[in-house]
């Protein structure tokens, strides 16, 4: 999915980014130097040629202030296991674990599969947040089974203001709740991304929850509009979603409240 409001749009690409922040580049030329793509030959006017950059990381490593950085690295299963169980006695002793967030980790079934069951052998607690656009049958024979809870995110009901504003159809992300819903394993809490004027509105936020109470739910949690992902699409060379460029008033946190409290959605 491409949500205009993502906070995490260098998890959009299923690799590597290369991140330029023009405010922190000091114009040394360094990466320029280093660069065996000539990918950097533009950046001094702000320009990176994209479609030439294979990802290689080395104008990361040489800059000097962060003005450029990789972001994303791949792992075998076996290294991020490793990375994860540093953490293993934080995890006992804090009631904690590993949440797996976006991006969306349902992309790689067979690839979790193979974490999770070695990350439950040992006990451990697992959270899943997911945008719900996976395939159900993949999902629950691979990462279902090893999971305690599901953060799972809907946006709206409206079919075509899914599309408009996430890029994809929501009749996948629809079924798949009312799927687990019924499938009743695991905990689910269901969570609305508050965007003013675009799911923050009375029509939208009114069908959300009609379609959560038809499907069972007794709670919602709504997560509160932040603009602080907006930045990040011009640092990858995106252009940069039409939202508001503030956190949300105390107005609009009370209008959303108002509709989920007045249907007895709200924990
Ligand atoms: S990641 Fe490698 S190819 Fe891409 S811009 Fe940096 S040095 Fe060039
Ligand atoms: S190395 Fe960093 S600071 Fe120097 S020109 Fe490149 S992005 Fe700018």
């Amino acid at each position: 999915m491409r949500c205009v409001f993502c906070h995490n749009p260098e998890s959009q690409q299923l690799g590597p980014e290369i991140a330029f922040t023009s405010n922190l580049c000091i114009k040394c030329g360094a990466c320029v130097d280093v660069c065996p793509q000539g990918a950097l030959a533009e950046l001094l006017s702000g320009r990176i040629l994209r479609d030439k950059c294979n990802y290689c990381g080395k104008c990361a490593d040489v800059c000097p202030t962060d003005g450029l950085r990789l972001i994303g690295k791949y792992y075998s299963v076996e290294a991020l296991t490793e990375v994860l169980l540093r953490d293993f006695e934080y995890y006992r002793h804090s009631n904690g674990g590993v949440t797996l967030s976006g991006g969306e980790s349902t992309l790689f079934p067979s690839y979790l599969e193979l974490l999770l069951k070695g990350l439950k052998a040992k006990g451990i607690h697992i959270v899943l947040e997911t945008s719900g656009y996976f395939n159900y049958g993949a999902f629950r024979r691979k990462i279902y089974p090893y999971l305690d809870l599901i953060y799972y995110d809907i946006k709206f009901v409206d079919n075509a203001t899914h599309l408009k504003y996430c890029g994809r159809p929501n009749g996948i992300i629809l079924r798949n709740f009312r799927e687990l819903m019924t499938e009743g394993k695991v905990d689910i809490l269901p969570r609305i991304p508050l965007a003013p004027g675009i799911t923050l509105t009375e029509t939208n936020l009114g069908a959300v929850v009609d379609f959560l109470r038809s499907s069972g739910a007794k709670t919602v949690a709504p997560l509160s509009y932040n603009p602080m992902g907006l930045s990040k699409f011009e640092t990858l060379g995106r252009p940069k979603p039409n939202l508001p460029e503030r956190f949300m008033t105390p107005e609009e946190t009370r209008q959303a409240y108002e509709i989920l409290k007045r249907n007895s959605l709200f924990r």
